[in-house]
């Protein structure tokens, strides 16, 4: 699949919403007066497309409620190119007021402490001490990371999770100077966006370079290189040869925040700049929810509906979901559509395993990647439900990736980055 381009994306963007239950399938609830009421928690790129797409494909039958405690949201995605200010904050931040104006969704802006899953009234309690009934959760919190003794985020940001963080690294990259060391960690995998971490050692070291040189240290916890390998290892020992040292079955022991060293199974690193992105676990509220079954860290799904398997009525989309399928905002938004096309149809009371819907269940991620200040990489999967393993499986035609670092995959990077955050926030 080496001809991949924009509008493969869109064509992708279109069959992931799977057989969408159309409003009609709502008439009933809606003429007996019955409003349904979904809570959404979490704004990201899942919560923002489920609560989307449950208004639009009910016709604004469902009363849907999102919670999350920012007033925007800070794409991860694209988030690389604030680090080396080719884009600004602003480029990569969405308003949650506009899913309000365009499609009728409730906003509160608060942080979602626990939930009353037990009776048909479901609740959701909030920090500011609101209570939410309603008869629907879908839970989208993202990730949250496991701790390192001694890591201070203040002073080692991770910038895995787009903001403040985000700005923090940039700012410490626009301190840095031509000559210094700066030094990274990856997190064992699954973690967010397989190729980001090694997207972030390219575009660290292209403005090392651009400095006269200096060194960028990657410690992956993998044994290797997990996606992309022949391109991110080309990239490491040709375009940044002499800058880029690539260590792979690091141990994480821990870090000293103050002066910036990071203690490993293979030695102590010392850093100009340092940043370490802990190993990942789904958001905190799935934790305290005890909803982590999943290897200890992620929620236990069925991947008709992203229903928790032992949780009716309580859904869990996007990075903090247990499947194979890779973690990233295309694969969230994915998800998110085939779980609104779930509850409607669980509203409507149609069958979930038809098996119409079955054969067309699908989804697709994508993850574009900067090699150079110009130039870009792409790679994709497509998956499709196995009804005999009950489990969304890898289409081998649809992955695909980049033969070679360009200057189109640069530019087709902005147009389908603009396609995902209009399908998901706008
Ligand atoms: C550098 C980088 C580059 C990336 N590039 C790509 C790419 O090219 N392609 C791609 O598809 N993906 C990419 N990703 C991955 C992508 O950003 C994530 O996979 C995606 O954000 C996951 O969506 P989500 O909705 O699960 O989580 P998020 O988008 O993180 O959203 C989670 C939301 O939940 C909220 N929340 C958490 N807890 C609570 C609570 N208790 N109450 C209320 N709200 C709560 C948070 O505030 C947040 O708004 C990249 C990631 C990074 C870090």
């Amino acid at each position: 699949m080496n001809n991949f381009n924009r509008r493969d994306f869109i064509k992708l963007m279109g069959i992931s919403t799977a057989a969408v239950a159309t409003p009609s399938l709502l008439k009933t609830a809606s003429a007996a007066g019955f409003s349904p009421r979904v809570v959404v928690v979490g704004s990201g790129f899942a919560g923002s497309t489920v609560a989307k797409h449950l208004r639009l494909w009910s016709n604004n039958v469902i009363d849907v409620t999102v919670v999350d405690p920012h007033a925007s949201h800070v794409s991860c995605v694209m988030s690389n190119l604030v680090v080396n200010q080719q884009l600004s904050m602003l480029d990569i931040t969405f308003q949650h007021t506009i899913l309000n104006e365009k499609y009728g969704v409730n906003f509160i802006q608060s942080s979602v402490s626990s939930i009353n899953h037990d009776a048909a009234e479901k609740q959701v309690f909030l920090e500011n001490g609101q209570v939410i009934s309603c008869d629907y959760i879908v839970l989208a919190p993202g990730i949250s990371f496991d701790d390192i003794p001694g890591l201070d985020h203040q002073k080692v940001p991770h910038a895995w999770i787009a903001g403040p963080q985000t700005e923090l690294l940039r700012d410490k990259m626009k301190a840095i100077s031509g000559g210094d060391t700066f030094v990274m960690t990856i997190p064992k995998a699954p973690y967010r966006c397989p190729p980001g971490p090694y997207e972030r050692a390219c575009v660290i070291a292209d403005m090392m370079k651009k400095k006269g040189g200096g060194k960028v240290i990657v410690l992956d916890l993998n044994p290797k290189i997990i996606v992309e390998e022949h391109m991110f290892s080309n990239a490491f020992s040709e375009i940044y040869g002499g800058i880029v040292e690539y260590i792979p079955n690091i141990t994480i022991n821990s870090v000293d925040s103050d002066n910036l060293i990071v203690y490993t199974n293979q030695g102590k690193f010392e850093a100009d700049v340092l940043n370490v992105i802990p190993t990942h676990r789904a958001g905190k509220i799935i934790t305290d929810l005890g909803f982590n079954t999943v290897a200890d860290r992620w929620a236990d799904i069925n991947p008709i509906s992203y229903e928790l398997n032992d949780t009716p009525d309580v859904f869990v989309i996007g990075d903090s979901s247990g499947t194979s399928q890779p973690k990233s905002g295309h694969m969230a938004n994915s998800q998110a559509k085939i779980c609104a096309d779930a509850i409607i149809r669980k509203i409507a009371n149609r069958p979930l395993d038809s098996e119409e819907r079955l054969a067309n269940l699908t989804t697709n991620s994508a993850c574009y990647s900067p090699i150079t200040d110009k130039t870009a990489t792409w790679l994709t999967a497509g998956f499709a439900y196995n009804k005999i393993e009950h489990k969304m499986k890898a289409i081998p035609a649809s992955l695909g990736e980049a033969e070679l670092h360009h200057v189109d995959h640069y530019k087709d990077m902005f147009s389908w980055s603009k396609n995902l955050f209009e399908n998901t926030f706008m």
